[in-house]
This record gives C-alpha cells, structure tokens and sequence, in this order.
C-alpha cells in the first residue's frame, strides 16, 4: 500500500470530469499512474466520490428482521421471533447445556 499521492489541480480537474463521465476506476488509475485502492483513496480525500463502508453497513442494519409466530418446537410458545428460529429463546438458553441439538432433541414433544 503506497502513500496517495499529492494529485496536480490538473489531475483533480481530471478525475472530476472522468468521474462525470463515468469512466471505469480502472482507466482513471492508469491516467494517474496508480492502483485501484489509491485512486480511491485520492477521489474520496479529495472529496470527489465516497467509498464510506461503514454507509453501507449502517444502510443495511435499518432492515426489519423478518419474524415469525410458530409455535416454539419445543414448548409451543408462539411469542415472535426472528423467522427460522424454530425454538424460543427460553428453550434455546434451556438447551445450552446440551452438546449441540440433534434431530431426535428437535422433534421430541
Ligand atoms: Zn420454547
């Protein structure tokens, strides 16, 4: 990982106009002479595009999760939970001192 580079207002003048015209990062890093994760770090120092993942990992926290109602496997309760969770939380803390739940555990009333 090399030190982004100090770019030329020419360079900016540039990257702007190659971002406008959406050309591939591929090309503008040949242009500037310098790799894809360089030129990324200079577009976004330079305030010219946003590669921020924690956006994207916060964009996708706002989801719902999908819950279900299914009766509980175990003791039939049917409080919301979070869907294919088959046992309730309360078993699921019951369980813990089993050494893994096997299919027999599962279907047994
Ligand atoms: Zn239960």
């Amino acid at each position: 990982m090399g030190k982004a580079r100090k770019i030329t207002a020419g360079d900016r003048k540039y990257l702007a106009k190659a971002l406008k015209d959406k050309k591939p990062y591929t090309e503008m890093a040949v242009r500037m002479n310098v790799c894809v994760d360089t030129l990324k770090r200079i577009l976004q120092r330079e305030g010219l595009a946003e590669f921020d993942a924690a956006k994207y990992a916060a964009s996708m926290s706002y989801e719902e999760p999908v819950m279900w109602e299914r009766p509980c496997m175990k003791c039939r309760d049917a409080t919301p939970r979070p869907k294919w969770q088959y046992i309730c939380d309360r078993c699921t803390e019951r369980n813990k001192n089993y050494d893994g739940v096997d299919e027999e555990w599962l279907w047994d009333d």
